[in-house]
């Protein structure tokens, strides 16, 4: 369901991706680990386009990251997760949850509020809804951000470190949703290294390093067996 072939993409001088290529298929979680700088963010970035990239070729879904049209089409089909919640500080969960809905998808208001109540039930907070985010634990606007990008019925998720801004009690509430996300058969790419999670949840893990996939290997294998240097000295880092 994710092509990329051969994919560069340079800040100035900085050559942040030197020849991605990766296959994902539908109903693949894989995990994105490696050190500060290594381009995981960028990688995610491109794939939805929010980064533009100098070579190469990315098709989701059938659909070539190419002409404007092509990008909104697959931006709606993918829903994004950052580290830094980004909800609108302004608006109360509800409406995080259902703008989009609205704009986009052109639901009308009960529709697009029951798809809202629906999602926040499933991420476990169904009576925050008319709480504003900053009422909230981070953990909580982190599942918030969550369902308001489900709520776009998305056929692929990305998580960019989803949990390392949020305080050690709060991860385990948020891993459990993507776990559950990734048992319903969700598409999801999650730079992320909480290795529990990668167990419990992910098919596939990679090891970036420089701009480019150092190894790759189911997450078990990888952590405890890996065969690249790098890969062993970026483990025994964080491990
Ligand atoms: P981290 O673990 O710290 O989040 P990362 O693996 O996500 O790191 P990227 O954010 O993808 O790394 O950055 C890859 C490289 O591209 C780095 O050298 C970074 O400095 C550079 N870079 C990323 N975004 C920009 C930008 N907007 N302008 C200039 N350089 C950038
Ligand atoms: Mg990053």
């Amino acid at each position: 369901i994710i092509h990329i072939e051969n994919v560069h993409k340079w800040f100035g001088s900085v050559h942040a991706l030197q020849g991605i290529n990766l296959d994902i298929l539908k109903g693949q979680v894989v995990v994105v680990i490696g050190p500060s700088g290594s381009g995981k963010s960028t990688l995610l970035r491109c794939i939805n386009r929010l980064e533009e990239f100098d070579e190469g070729k990315i098709v989701v879904d059938g659909i070539p990251l190419d002409t404007a049209q092509n990008i909104n089409a697959v931006r709606t089909e993918v829903g994004m997760v950052f580290q830094s919640f980004n909800l609108f500080p302004h608006l109360k969960v509800l409406d995080n949850v259902l703008l989009a809905q609205r704009v986009v998808r052109k639901r009308d208001k009960v529709e697009s509020e029951n798809k809202a109540r629906m999602l926040l039930q499933k991420v476990g907070i169904p009576d925050k809804a008319d709480y504003y985010p900053l009422q909230l634990s981070g953990g909580q606007q982190q599942r918030v951000a969550i369902a308001r990008a489900l709520a776009m019925d998305p056929k692929i998720m990305l998580f960019d470190e989803p949990t390392s801004a949020l305080d050690p009690e709060m991860i385990q509430e948020v891993l459990d949703v993507m776990t559950d996300l990734a048992r319903e058969g969700m598409t999801m790419v999650v730079v992320s290294h909480e290795m529990g999670f990668a167990r419990a949840a992910a098919d596939r893990a990679i090891l970036m390093d420089s701009g480019q996939i150092i190894e790759e290997a189911p997450p078990d294998i990888l952590f405890t067996h890996p065969t690249q240097e790098r890969t062993k000295a970026f483990l025994s880092k964080i491990l």
